[in-house]
This record gives C-alpha cells, structure tokens and sequence, in this order.
C-alpha cells in the first residue's frame, strides 16, 4: 500500500508548522524530505501485521487507528540524498537528526525517541483523536480524507467518530456501504437528552464496556447525543459539538 505524501492531507494545524519546517531545513541545507503524512488504517494494518501474522521483522507496535499517522498530525521526514532515501544516522549525520529534532521543537512539532524520521503535532493524546476529540480547525481537505478513511474502514478496532471541517459542514455522504466494525453512524444533528439512570451514567472512551470510564453523568443531567449505534451514545456534554464520550442508550431520554 503506498505512501501518503500529500500535504492536505494533513491537519491545517500540523500541515502550516510542516510547512515552516520544511522551509527551515531548506536554509539550513539539511536534504530531508517528508517521506509519509497520512496513513490510512489499511496500510497501518498491514504494517503491524508485518513480523506478526506476515513475514518480515516488526515495523511498528501501533495497530490501525493508534498511530497518530491516521489523524493527520503526524508525518515521518527522512534524508533524501542523489535520489534515495537514507535512514543512515552515522558520523556526521547524527548531527543532522539532531538539528531535525531541534528546527522540529520550535515549530510545537515533538520526536519520539524510539522513532528517528518520526514528528507529531505537541500535546495529542490518541485516546482523544479515538474518541473523536480532534484538534480545532480541520479544514475541508483534511476532514474529507478522513471521512473516506473511517467509511471505508472494515477491520478492528473500529473507527473513530467522523470529523467535521471548520465550517460546520456536515460529513459528505459515504459511497461505501455503512461498515460492520462498531462505528458510529454520522449523525450531523445532535439531540437533547435527559440521563435516566438512577445511579448515574457512566461516560466511556468508546462504545463498549471495555473501554475507560471516563466520568459518570448525573441522573437528570441533560446532554447531547450526536451519534447512535447500536446500544450505545455518542455524547457531547457541553454542546459544543465535540464529543466526550459514549454511554449506553438505554439510560438516556431523547427529549422530544
Ligand atoms: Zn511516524
């Protein structure tokens, strides 16, 4: 499955400080290019089947959906010299690596320490891009591209919640048949709803009791709904249409 170059693909957020990089390595004459932005969960899927249920040695511990590679805000830049690529970090390479990872920092841009060619937007926290907390601003290109990621996503784990672009546009259509992993359906109107549990409702990290408490709704608290699938909510707690997490339908009162 080929690499994703391509720079709408990305977060505006990530893609502008990309963008500010790549101008500061060009001036500082270090030949590094970006050699992967978006990664779609096929191909994350793929790699991490690699040493694992395929041949070859493993490439990656993160399955589809948990590497920051799937949300656009994370992007792999690797030497690019005479025309190859070259992951070499020896004699005085090493200190190119090194300037990468500086020029990196100042643009908010964070290494990993076990990933060289590796740099993400600061502060992202992948159970959050999962929950379908994405970072503000999305544009169109880059929302539409993970739409079509998430409709025509089949395996497990299940895909995020759908994105929206800045403008408040609803997701387009999927032309893909609705998938059979535990996704939420997209839903663009929210809808008020009263917690009815007695005890209080717990607020998870996805739709299931396997994952993480997140917090416990009141009882008679009123929340949104933004998506339903099956037994289970996605829930917007402040109404400002974001998502905070999913609890199960059969406490919640959909007011008419
Ligand atoms: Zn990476």
């Amino acid at each position: 499955m080929a690499r994703d170059t391509e720079m709408e693909h990305l977060h505006p957020l990530f893609r502008q400080k990309v963008e500010l990089l790549l101008q500061d390595l060009a001036k500082a004459k270090l030949p590094f290019r970006m050699f992967e932005g978006f990664r779609s969960p096929q191909r994350q899927h793929d790699l991490y089947c690699q040493g694992r249920t395929k041949p070859g040695a493993k490439v990656t511990n993160a399955d589809a959906w948990s590497s920051l590679h799937q949300y656009g805000v994370a992007a792999d830049f690797v030497l690019y010299i005479d025309g190859k690529w070259s992951w070499d970090d020896k004699g005085e390479r090493k200190a190119w690596w090194k300037k990468l990872h500086q020029l990196a920092l100042q643009h908010q841009l964070e290494p990993l320490s076990w990933e060289l060619p590796h740099l993400q937007l600061q502060q992202m926290q992948l159970a959050q891009l999962r929950a379908g907390k994405y970072p503000a601003d999305g544009d169109a290109d880059w929302a539409e591209n993970l739409q079509h990621a998430i409709a025509t996503w089949r395996g497990t784990p299940g895909a995020p919640p759908m994105p929206l672009a800045a403008s408040g546009r609803p997701p387009l259509p999927a032309n893909a048949p609705e998938p059979q992993s535990p996704a939420t359906t997209p839903n663009s109107t929210a809808r008020l709803a009263t917690v009815t549990a007695r005890d209080g409702l717990r607020l998870r990290a996805g739709p299931g009791t396997q994952f993480d408490i997140k917090t416990t709704l009141r009882s008679g608290q009123q929340v949104y709904v933004l998506a339903s699938s099956g037994d289970w909510s996605q829930i917007d707690i402040e109404g400002d249409g974001l998502a905070d997490g999913y609890c199960h339908s059969g406490y919640l009162a959909v007011n008419s």
